[in-house]
């Protein structure tokens, strides 16, 4: 093989990888949001969960547990595999230290 025939190779399998979409070689999920928690659910129900916070200076927010960040929803471990609203409140809640 030569040079040419090399340089030829190696361009067109950088083409190659460079068509494939960024979001498939790192796996990354576009929503990475879980699905939101339903006030129905039992765990939800037993802990008095509500999607808006009616304890004053209590929220999700401002909870230590929530995994949201600065977000309207996030996780919470209580509630694994579901989102919480940021502006909800359960009976886990617990002061942000
Ligand atoms: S423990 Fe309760 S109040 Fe705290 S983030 Fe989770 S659901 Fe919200």
């Amino acid at each position: 093989m030569n040079n040419k025939t090399h340089d030829k190779r190696r361009r067109a399998i950088l083409k190659g990888l460079a068509s494939i979409p960024v979001l498939a070689i790192t796996g990354y999920q576009t929503s990475a949001h879980a699905a939101m928690l339903s006030a129905d659910d039992p765990t939800a129900k037993a802990l008095a969960y509500t999607e808006k916070s009616t304890v004053e200076g209590q929220n999700c927010a401002n909870c230590n547990l929530y995994q949201g960040g600065t977000a309207a929803s996030g996780g919470c471990p209580i509630f694994p595999g579901k989102d919480v609203a940021a502006a909800g409140w359960c009976k886990s809640w617990v002061a942000k230290v």
